[in-house]
């Protein structure tokens, strides 16, 4: 209804406040989360790399014990090729013989018999008995290997029955002084010492400890499964010889079941290593709980930060409103809804000074009712408040630009503020609002009002108090001129809007 005019200096803080709090909220949660999870993945990389660290120090321990043990049942083999070749072998009796071949090494108790191929892989002397079965290995790539290649060196086989008992066989070639191919000698290293080695470990249920051959062969795992010994690794991925050197590391799934473990391979230079694997929810266990713990708590503050920001920012937009709503009234004339005074002086103040930065004119209606006195002789004071309210809503009604101003004046006048707009368009507004008022007015009682027009272009040094002025004496002039009509000030020259 009264919603002609526009303030054009009406601002809104409060709604800039509330949303600033809540940004500033929002980002600082997001902030304070950032950091929460960037400290939370230092502590899991901090996690990672100590299990690795232990990891790899477990491998290599279990590496050093496996390798001394090869070493010396090596020397073993290496003392028994070399003795093969004494002259005296061959004229002294079977027992004696076995004294000169075989040291203690082969009572060790996970060591098997070392037993001595000739070069047809006929089994010649074997420690354990001085009259042996007769049995042929020549198929056996622990024989064939050294027939075929003299630089074969120690050479350690897939894991197989050997014996009666799963072992991993280790053979040297026998040569003669002149390199001839004359056998090979060979013994084992029994499954049994790998499981006590495990055994003597405090390992996870889950945890596991691989043992392959460079080759990439699996001659040893734990947890224990004979179907996966003697499989070849090679072609996997994170196991490959280019992938899992050593020191190295991977996470993800094992070559046997689905458990994804951080798998660490020994950092030695044996000829069997180890990779040792820890599941990584065990890796992570500590980590997470921890995770869980300070997360629940971030989050707790989280929630409360945003629900107390929530709370305070309904708080400030209320309040905010209620500014408003005070302000609203402290602008507002009460009985007409338009502007009071003090805002017109304000509202004109500023337009005044736009005008003049802008060197645009700014045009002023006065209007007063006509004979208002004995009207409200006639009819009483309350139904003069009517008419008043009346033409109020003719004025705002008539008026709708952004930046015009209608406001009561005093007693029964208005004024109306029109920036940009020159002495001919305030004029037709002037007689929009007249020809309104008019046509309002019931049939009985006609009330009309008059209005003096002024527009000027403010210069430099000028008051607003001289277009109010002209506002002011066309309005006389329209009084005298007979009342219920607009009259536009004449102004000096100077000041005239064509
Ligand atoms: P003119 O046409 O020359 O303007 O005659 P007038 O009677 O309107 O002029 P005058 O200034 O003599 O009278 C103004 C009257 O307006 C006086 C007062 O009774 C009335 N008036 C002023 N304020 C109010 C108001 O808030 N409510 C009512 N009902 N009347 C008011
Ligand atoms: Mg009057
Ligand atoms: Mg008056």
């Amino acid at each position: 209804m009264l919603s002609g005019w526009r303030d054009v200096t009406a601002r809104r803080p409060w709604r800039i406040s509330a949303k600033l709090l809540i940004i500033s909220s929002v980002v600082t949660v997001i902030g304070f989360s950032a950091i929460c999870v960037n400290v939370m993945l230092d502590m899991r990389r901090g996690e990672e790399a100590l299990a690795r660290q232990t990891l790899e120090n477990l491998a290599t321990t279990i590496e050093s014990d496996i390798s001394r043990n090869i070493e010396i049942y090596d020397l073993s083999l290496k003392a028994v090729a070399n003795n093969l070749l004494l002259p005296e072998l061959a004229t002294v009796s079977k027992p004696v013989r076995h004294l000169i071949l075989f040291d203690h090494a082969m009572t060790a108790k996970h060591f098997g018999a070392i037993q001595v191929f000739n070069a047809e892989g006929k089994l010649t002397i074997d420690a354990s008995t001085l009259d042996p079965a007769p049995e042929n290995r020549s198929e056996e790539d622990y024989f064939s290997v050294h027939r075929d290649n003299p630089g074969a060196g120690l050479f350690i086989s897939r894991p197989m029955l050997f014996r009666g008992a799963y072992s991993i066989v280790l053979s040297r070639r026998v040569s003669d002084t002149d390199g001839g191919f004359m056998g090979v000698v060979a013994g084992s290293i029994r499954f049994s010492y790998f499981h006590e080695l495990f055994d003597r470990l405090n390992l996870g249920p889950e945890d596991s400890i691989t043992v392959l051959r460079r080759d990439r062969t699996i001659m040893m795992r734990r947890p224990f499964d004979l179907d996966v010994i003697g499989k070849n690794l090679g072609t996997r991925q994170d196991w490959k010889a280019d992938n899992l050197r050593a020191g190295g590391a991977y996470a993800g799934q094992g070559p046997v079941d689905t458990t994804p473990r951080l798998y660490v391979r020994s950092s030695g230079t044996s000829p069997l290593f180890v990779v040792a694997g820890k599941p990584l929810s065990a890796v992570f266990e500590l980590w997470r709980k921890e995770a869980y713990r300070i997360g629940a708590v971030v989050v707790a503050l989280i929630l409360f930060v945003l629900g107390s920001t929530l709370v305070l920012a309904r708080e400030i937009g209320r309040r905010a409103e209620a500014e408003r709503k005070l302000e609203e009234m402290a602008t507002t004339d009460a009985l007409t809804g338009l502007k009071n005074r003090r805002k017109f002086d304000s509202v004109i103040d500023v337009e005044w000074r736009r005008a003049m930065r802008q060197k645009a004119p700014v045009a002023l209606l006065m209007i007063d009712a006509d004979h208002f006195k004995a009207y409200n002789d006639t009819f009483g004071h309350q139904a003069g408040d009517q008419v008043l309210v009346g033409i109020a809503i003719c004025i705002s009604d008539s008026v709708s630009r952004a930046g015009d101003c209608a406001a009561r004046y005093g007693g029964e006048e208005f004024a109306v503020l029109l920036p940009s707009t020159s002495a001919p368009d305030a004029f037709k507004v002037a007689e929009t609002i007249r020809a309104k008022v008019q046509g309002w007015s019931d049939d009985e009682v006609i009330s009309t009002v008059s209005c003096g027009v002024a527009s000027l272009v403010p210069s430099a040094g000028m008051d607003w108090a001289v277009l109010v002025a002209a506002a002011d004496k066309a309005l006389y002039a329209a009084k005298a001129g007979g009342r219920n009509q607009s009259v536009v000030a004449s102004l000096p020259k100077l000041s005239l809007v064509a």
